[in-house]
This record gives structure tokens, C-alpha cells and sequence, in this order.
């Protein structure tokens, strides 16, 4: 059984805690979204619902952000987004039959931009961080290029609550592999069974740190819904059948307390 995977003692062996950042910390779909709509408010093109730019603005991202780590973008975009989220609004453009490169970066900094402003934490996060912060080692574990993560983490004032961050643009690699997991429990010196990684993704943070042989909570939100998915009735992430089951699934930070007994 698959379910195997799971470490065989329960969550009061946990002694040190990674989270994701990206809508496990922070609600970053929704800021996400709220960028694109401003950004296409401020800069067009004209003759065009808004939702029908983020229409084609999704369709262009399905085209090319899920194969990033396959092209030649993937090493540039580690260290900067910039001219990969800037080819997306290129290729939106595209889609509409325009061809202006000083638009496409308009679109792209307007959206950077108003996106960061709309990040915010969950509203209990820094209530559960500050709780647990004071249990045990805590750390971050977030997948994306260095300079968005960096500035996530500086927007949202959170860096002082954490020993330890790993972010994939830094490292030059990412959530599921092994080697990141490994790497993480070793900074908080504790075998693998008694970590505990806490994230909205099952493919990449519960998936990692179940073959990890650490512990996971997975946290599942409606809201948990890119504007890249495909039709309005999206749902968010579910479990491929048959993979391991998390040691528990949660809608809030703060049902996490109480599985640790808090
Ligand atoms: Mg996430």
C-alpha cells in the first residue's frame, strides 16, 4: 500500500515545521489575480472585456509556464521573473494580434507591481506562526524565482518568524525532489520522521515530503484556484488516486493547532 509512505508515529513526533509560502502562507492566487485585472485596467489594450484578457492571458500561461523547467527560460527565470512573465504578456498579446514589445512590459511591471500590493497572509497566519514559533524550529520551503520569493517574503514581514528558507530559485532546484527535503531536515538536525511540511499542493509539498518520510499536513482552501485554470467551475488540487494519503487535511492555519496539540 501506498499509504505506507506516511511515517508510522503520530504527529506528537514532530520537532521542527517547514510551510510553503504561496496559498498556504498567502493568499498568492488571489493577489494574482487582482494584478492581472489592474494591470489590464491600466494598460488595455482597448475594446476588450477585462475577463476576456485574463482569458487569453491564461490560455498563453497554459502554453508555456507549465513546461518552464524543460526550455532554455527555466535558468534565467530562477534568479529573475521578469522576462518570463513578460513573454507571457507578449504571447497574450500574440493571441489578440498585436505585436508591441513596449506594451508587453508595460503589462508585465503594471502586474508585478499591483500584485505585490494585493499579497496579503491569511488572516490567522501570524497568529499560527507566532504560537508555533515559539515550539519549534520553523521554516519556509517555496518554489518560484528568487527575486518574487524574496519579495513575498519582504512584503509580508515574515522572514524574522523562520530559521530556515529554501527557495527554488535560489537552490537551482525545487519542491518534489528529494535532495530538498533531505537538505531541509538536515539545517534542523532531525531524521525525517519528525518533520513536518505544511502546504496546499499535494504534487509538490505533500508528494515531496511523504517519499521524504517526513510527516504532512495539507491545506485545502476553495479560494485555492489559479487564474490559469481552465473554466469557471475550476476546483481546486485533488489527490491523484491512489497516492499517499497526507497525515491530515485542513481549510485553515489554525486547525493545525490543535492536531499538535495546541
Ligand atoms: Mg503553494
Amino acid at each position: 500500500m501506498v499509504d505506507s509512505l506516511r511515517p508510522k508515529g503520530g504527529l506528537n513526533e514532530v520537532r521542527a515545521i517547514y510551510f510553503d509560502l504561496d496559498d498556504t502562507l498567502c493568499g498568492y492566487w488571489d493577489a494574482s489575480k487582482e494584478g492581472l485585472r489592474k494591470a489590464f485596467e491600466q494598460h488595455g489594450p482597448e475594446g476588450h472585456a477585462i475577463p476576456d484578457l485574463i482569458m487569453h492571458w491564461a490560455a498563453a500561461f497554459r502554453g508555456f509556464a507549465p513546461h518552464i523547467k524543460k526550455t532554455t527560460w527555466y535558468e534565467g527565470y530562477l534568479k529573475n521573473a521578469e522576462p518570463s512573465r513578460t513573454e507571457q504578456m507578449r504571447l497574450t498579446l500574440e493571441r489578440l494580434g498585436i505585436s508591441d514589445p513596449d506594451h508587453a512590459s508595460k503589462l508585465s511591471h503594471a502586474y508585478m507591481t499591483e500584485r505585490d500590493r494585493a499579497l496579503k497572509l491569511f488572516p490567522d497566519a501570524l497568529h499560527v506562526l507566532g504560537l508555533l514559533k515559539d515550539r519549534y524550529p520553523l521554516g519556509l520551503i517555496t518554489n518560484g524565482p528568487a527575486d518574487v520569493q524574496r519579495q513575498e517574503i519582504e512584503t509580508l514581514q515574515v522572514e524574522s518568524y523562520f530559521n530556515n528558507i529554501y527557495i527554488e530559485g535560489e537552490m537551482g532546484e525545487g519542491k518534489p525532489l528529494l535532495s530538498v527535503f533531505n537538505r531541509a531536515a538536515a539545517a534542523v538536525e532531525c531524521q525525517p520522521h519528525e518533520v513536518l511540511m505544511v502546504g496546499n499542493s499535494y504534487g509538490h509539498d505533500i508528494k515531496g515530503a511523504l517519499e521524504a518520510g517526513w510527516h504532512a499536513i495539507w491545506i485545502r482552501r476553495d479560494s485555492d484556484v489559479p487564474p490559469s485554470a481552465d473554466g469557471k467551475d475550476s476546483k481546486p488540487e485533488s489527490k491523484p488516486e491512489g497516492a499517499p494519503e497526507p497525515d491530515a487535511t485542513i481549510e485553515t492555519l489554525s486547525q493545525l493547532l490543535p492536531l499538535l496539540g495546541l
